[in-house]
């Protein structure tokens, strides 16, 4: 079975670069019928905290992106890393090394002072026994083969070779015992049963060194495909400044999950011109050979027209639980007694708002009349309108039904009364019950905001 991984480590939040990784995996286990392992890997206790691992759990649900197993913490799995150097160690792939910090520090001076790359010179390779001069707790060290080449038929990259005399002898644990980062990522993709690495091109070089481990374990490699980065829109290095944004700022931000998974798809892979994909075609589509082999740009201004066209063609109920925790962030209480039908909201509002945010912010009026009036809008159209406003309200007092329909003829009525063009009843109007000079078209406002409330807005207005 296909089986891809998807491994943090958890010492930020999940940023919108490995909520794409993570979407990957995701995406090709799903489209194999395969599995998709979340791996946390914390084995840095110094930068890892319990914050960033429920961040990473509370981002791909948001998402979406559910595991079919996990999450494995490797910090729960230090006896089982112990038993595979222990094994190496019999088997010859791994040898002790004694070396002193002083030792390897001059070795590196004299390296750097001939311009060469810095690499273990292999003194303890071929030891039988410890040296008479060993002090303290040997560390492990990788016996890496120095002949040949190693090949990576990267999925995405190509084939890329890497001469194994350049490749030195990784220590795979230190003298207290403790396992280094490479030699952990590999026992764990051999114990997973991992065939798909997915993951950042910042790791191509890992992978020489991971696929060499995994050979000396009697392993097939997994297949790797290393995806480009993700630059900010001017073409740099995402920073923390430049909107190495985590998933649940964008959640913030009023975006929806949907928006922000098609958003993601996009940034490194492609199906022909198609921009909108729902998760079905997603899954049906993504294909390793189709990612980008060039880094792909954050493009703010796509993730809200997607934004925006989620929230105008998925279901109003479903857009509408969105906004309520928007609306909620406002101190608004969507549920309450006599508050309007909120997906009538949604579907009044998502033509004109790019983010739930925005279109909490401009329904906030159909929950409480705003403390003031946009003062601009109220000197343009309330200033005189008294009587056009007391013309409304026994308009719409009238009426027999509240329906949209006839709202819309009393408006009409009144206009044609005065001798006055729509929208210079429509305005007052608008100003009178939003407190300013947007809002969804003027019947649909009015139903929403019942009768009740409209005239108690226009008298006040009128006053
Ligand atoms: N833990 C690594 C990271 O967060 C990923 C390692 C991998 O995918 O092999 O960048």
């Amino acid at each position: 079975t296909v089986t891809t991984r998807f491994a943090p480590s958890p010492t930020g939040f999940l940023h919108i670069g490995g909520a794409r990784t993570a979407l990957f995996c995701w995406l090709y286990a799903r489209r194999h019928g395969g599995r998709f392992v979340l791996r946390i890997e914390d084995t840095d206790l110094e930068r890892s905290t319990p914050e960033a691992i429920n961040a990473i759990l509370e981002g791909l649900s948001w998402l979406g992106l559910d595991y079919d197993e996990g999450p494995l913490y490797q910090t729960h799995r230090f006896e089982r890393y112990r038993a595979v150097i222990d094994r190496m160690l019999e088997e010859g792939t791994a040898y002790r090394c004694y070396c002193s910090k002083e030792r390897l520090e001059g070795l590196r001076a004299d390296q750097q002072a001939r311009k060469e790359k810095p690499r273990y010179d292999g003194r303890c390779r071929e030891l039988t026994e410890p040296p008479a001069d060993a002090e303290g707790q040997p560390v492990i060290r990788f016996r890496q083969p120095h002949e040949g080449h190693t090949v990576v038929n990267d999925r995405v990259k190509g084939k890329v070779i890497f001469d194994n005399a350049e490749l030195d002898d990784l220590i795979i644990a230190r003298g207290d015992g403790t396992p280094t980062y490479n030699f952990v990522v590999v026992v764990d993709d051999m114990d997973m049963e991992i065939t798909h690495v997915i993951r950042g091109d910042d790791h191509l070089n890992n992978s020489a060194r991971q696929s060499n481990i995994l050979k000396a374990l009697a392993v097939e490699p997994p297949v790797y495909a290393h995806v480009p980065m993700i630059l900010d829109e001017a073409g740099k290095k995402l920073s923390k400044r430049t909107g190495a944004a985590s998933v649940t700022d964008y959640r913030d931000a009023g975006y929806l999950p949907e928006a922000v998974i098609n958003y993601l798809v996009r940034l490194g892979w492609a199906h022909g011109d198609q921009e909108v994909f729902t998760l079905d075609e997603m899954i049906e589509y993504f294909d390793i050979a189709d990612i980008n082999h060039s880094a792909s740009s954050l493009n703010p201004s796509k993730l809200d027209w997607l934004n925006q066209h989620y929230m105008k063609t998925l279901p109003p109920a479903h857009v509408a639980r969105h906004l309520a925790g928007h609306l909620g962030a406002l101190g608004i209480d969507p549920g309450a007694e006599g508050a309007p039908d909120i997906e009538a909201i949604v579907e009044a509002q998502a033509e004109r708002s790019k983010t739930l945010v925005e279109m909490a912010e401009n329904s906030r009026f159909f929950y409480e009349m705003p403390a003031r009036y946009d003062e601009k809008a109220a000197r343009k159209h309330l200033a005189g309108a008294g009587p056009i406003l007391e013309a409304l309200v026994g308009a719409l007092e009238a009426l027999e039904h509240w329906r949209a329909e006839d709202i819309h003829q009393a408006v009409v009525g009144v206009a044609e009364e005065h001798e006055l063009k729509m929208g210079k009843v429509a305005q007052p109007l608008r100003v009178a019950v939003s407190g300013g000079p947007v809002s969804p078209p003027i019947d649909a406002t009015l139903v929403l905001l019942g009768r009740q409330t409209t005239l108690a807005r226009i008298n006040r207005a009128a006053e």
